[in-house]
């Protein structure tokens, strides 16, 4: 995870955002109404839970949506949006889910609520997140929002040249929590070989070490300035699994 600077918000959600949430208060009031009326048709409570779905989904603008992919690619509208949880190389649009923050079914006042907003991978927005959001006694957030904290505040980023594996440890409350939460080490049902995303990062990070090795070792200036230049690019908030990257850069 890293931080994720948030881009202005689209014009679309700021012009119509108090609009899409008076209506969605409207049709949350008028579904609960409907549906507790002992006098509703099946039909009625379906109609009025359909028109719920339809008010809370106007989010899925394709305007907000592109906002936020090209914000969670480093600049560029590309397939390589990143899942703003794991890092993980979202590669379908499809699978570019909107992921919000406080979650919409808990928190109806932040549907539209543009710093609520990320993108995220299937498996940390509905296999480990869905509407759970755990806070503290004061109602604060738990989990890391990389837009509005520093990721490295509460995550260290390791790799073991010896076993070659990366992990992601929590240095706090809110790390461990985050950590433990998405599974950042752990299996997740998407991974159609049934690994641990800590074995799919270390695919990914093996080469990135063996370069900082090669670098350490190389004795040309002009060649470890290449591979300095190499590695600096890795650390472009683009590159999947970026905070490993920095963390190897910050080593050599
Ligand atoms: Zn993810």
């Amino acid at each position: 995870m890293i931080h994720v600077r948030r881009s202005p918000c689209p014009k679309k959600l700021q012009k119509e955002g108090p609009v899409w949430l008076k209506d969605l208060r409207q049709a949350k009031t008028d579904c609960e109404r409907i549906k507790n009326d002992p006098n509703s048709t099946e039909k009625e409570k379906a109609e009025a839970e359909r028109s719920f779905k339809a008010a809370q989904g106007k989010y899925n603008h394709s305007t907000i949506k592109r906002a936020l992919q090209t914000m969670f690619n480093g600049g560029v509208v590309s397939k390589s949006t990143k899942c703003a949880y794991c890092e993980t190389a979202i590669e379908s649009p499809k699978g570019q889910d909107i992921e919000h923050f406080y979650p919409k079914a808990v928190y109806l006042d932040k549907t539209f609520d543009w710093d609520n907003l990320l993108i995220a991978c299937v498996s940390c927005n509905e296999e480990f997140k869905g509407d759970d959001f755990p806070v503290d006694p004061e109602g604060r957030p738990l989990l890391i929002n990389p837009t509005s904290e520093e990721p490295a505040d509460h995550l260290s980023f390791l790799f073991d040249v010896e076993t070659l594996e990366s992990h992601v440890e929590g240095k706090d409350e809110m790390g461990r929590i985050t950590v433990d939460f998405f599974a950042l080490n752990g299996f997740r049902s998407t991974d159609k070989k049934g690994r641990s995303l800590a074995a799919v990062r270390q695919s990914v990070v093996l080469g990135w070490i063996t370069m900082a090795l090669l670098f350490q070792k190389e004795a040309d200036l002009d060649k470890r300035k290449d591979l300095l230049e190499e590695f600096q690019g890795l650390c472009h908030p683009k590159t999947q699994y970026a905070a490993f990257a920095r963390a190897i850069h910050r080593a050599l």
